[in-house]
């Protein structure tokens, strides 16, 4: 995980990193490209006072900052993983 100290969308979309919201009621995943955000609302933003809502109409959500092609690798070991378990 990575925690910049400037935590505003736009500093987080300049260092290249994409924003993973989890809700903490159902646990739904989603990701959101901190640039486009920056675009849609003010950039200095916070990006955990970005008031994303989930599906199930929770506004209790986890937002974390990784580097976009970190969270890339994960999710192809995830699946490698996966595909080995079900080998
Ligand atoms: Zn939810």
């Amino acid at each position: 995980m990575v925690s910049p100290i400037d935590s505003t969308l736009r500093a987080v979309a300049r260092h290249g990193l994409i924003l993973e919201v989890t809700c903490d009621r159902c646990g739904h995943q989603a990701l959101f490209d901190p640039g486009w955000l920056s675009q849609k609302m003010n950039p200095l933003t916070d990006i955990k006072r970005v008031p994303f809502r989930c599906q199930c109409g929770s506004k209790t959500i986890k937002v974390t900052a990784y580097p976009d092609d970190w969270l890339r690798r994960q999710r192809e070991a995830e699946k490698e993983i996966r595909r080995q378990k079900s080998d």
